[in-house]
């Protein structure tokens, strides 16, 4: 089920709802048709694969997670999509950067009130809700690292550009995501390269769009021919993927707490204990030490938790450090645009289904990422450090910003 504020659910301006129905799996077999049928206008096409769609399109098929991204490469490169990334490589980046936010913002919370909680970002459809509902008073609380999708965004039109000799332009790069939300954060003027006059991410697709794009050409996930895994821009050790620790929604909570309790306090936590406050959407982890708590965090999935903690914020009786929010109930896994359920199918098993094939790949540390420090090292300490910062940080704005005077259906 999708979160009841966010753009999965049609809380949005009819501008919105444009950027949306813009951005589907029609406009990508356009592109791809014009690169059959006319030689001068020709794209490099990309296609970033999230893990979580890649468990959700396994559950359908009854795959393992690592052959339904095998399979799915070879059939969008059947379709003439010439490289399939993964976004567990992209995701890399994100946390390693929540990770420093963190513990730069835990450092200076005596001189700045609202360093503290710092708020996940990766979700644009609490994004949303939070630019439009909370405006000035919550986005200083929400980190700047960017998401996966548009740290992926940074790294092909960028990184790979430059190495491929190509313009922004001239590649076409999709993303496919658990949800509608996601083609939102894509077309945020953000993530627009003014120079090349391109978005960094293109076209987003949902779980659900790429299920459609296998029944419209008669195909079946399981009788395509897996095809070895791209590794350039994939979290993969052996043609098998690898996936990040903690919750089904990117584990930043997991990432952003061990790293904390390192850095900060010297202290190593091998396994994290979660505590279910309210409901199972709503957990607390925390760092105690001779009685004292050291770390507090939480994470808040679904409207009424999110809305619970803003009021919590807002009446200063937020007792967190880090809150890792999402707008799904039970995050990602369960996003808006995840393959739906076959009639009779029971959606609660066929989610445990999902979250079974996520979590089952072997698990790769954010710091242990040797091709991610690599490209911090061959790129991003090249460009300077502002530079660096746009690639992998943004910014958020109050509704007015960004609608300039659209009619909003809140
Ligand atoms: S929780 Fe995940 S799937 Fe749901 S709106 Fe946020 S990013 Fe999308």
């Amino acid at each position: 089920m999708a979160s009841v504020f966010s753009a999965c659910s049609g809380c949005i301006t009819s501008a919105e709802s444009v950027l949306i129905t813009q951005q589907s799996h029609q406009e990508l077999l356009k592109v791809l048709l014009n690169n059959k049928s006319s030689a001068t206008e020709q794209k490099v096409v990309v296609v970033s694969v999230s893990p979580q769609s890649r468990a959700s399109l396994a559950a359908r098929f009854d795959l393992s997670s690592g052959e339904a991204g095998r399979r799915l490469t070879s059939f969008f490169k059947g379709l003439g999509v010439h490289h399939v990334f993964e976004t567990s490589f992209s995701r890399t980046f994100s946390l390693l950067e929540s990770q420093r936010e963190f513990v730069e913002r835990f450092q200076r919370k005596e001189q700045d009130s609202k360093s503290l909680p710092m708020l996940t970002s990766a979700c644009p459809g609490w994004i949303c809700y939070a630019e439009k509902t909370h405006g000035e008073f919550v986005l200083p609380y929400i980190s700047t690292t960017r998401s996966p999708q548009q740290m992926m965004g940074s790294l092909v039109k960028g990184y790979f550009a430059e190495q491929q000799g190509l313009s922004p332009q001239q590649i076409y790069h999709v993303a496919v995501m658990p949800c509608f939300d996601k083609k939102l954060e894509a077309s945020r003027p953000d993530f627009y390269l003014d120079e090349a006059e391109t978005r960094e991410v293109d076209c987003v697709i949902t779980s659900g769009e790429v299920q459609k794009m296998l029944e419209e050409k008669n195909v079946s996930l399981n009788d395509v021919e897996p095809a070895p895994l791209d590794t350039l821009f994939s979290s993969v050790s052996e043609d098998e993927f690898l996936k990040h620790s903690g919750s089904g929604s990117g584990g930043y909570l997991h990432h952003v707490f061990t790293y904390a309790a390192k850095q900060l306090f010297g202290e190593e936590v091998k396994e994290l204990t979660y505590k279910t406050l309210r409901n199972k959407d709503f957990q607390e982890v925390t760092l105690e030490k001779d009685g004292v708590v050291l770390l507090s965090f939480a994470s808040t999935y679904g409207f009424r938790n999110i809305q619970n903690l803003v009021q919590k914020l807002k009446r200063g009786k937020s007792p967190y450090h880090f809150v890792e929010v999402m707008a799904c109930p039970a995050g990602c896994l369960n996003g808006g645009g995840q393959v739906k359920p076959l009639p009779g199918q029971n959606p609660k098993e066929l989610l445990q289904k999902v979250e079974e094939l996520y979590m089952a790949e072997r698990p790769l540390s954010p710091e242990d990422d040797t091709r991610v420090a690599e490209l911090y090292q061959s790129w991003l300490h090249t460009v300077g450090e502002d530079r660096a910062n746009e690639l992998l940080h943004t910014r958020y704005h109050t509704v007015e910003k960004m609608t300039n005077g659209l009619t909003m259906k809140w």
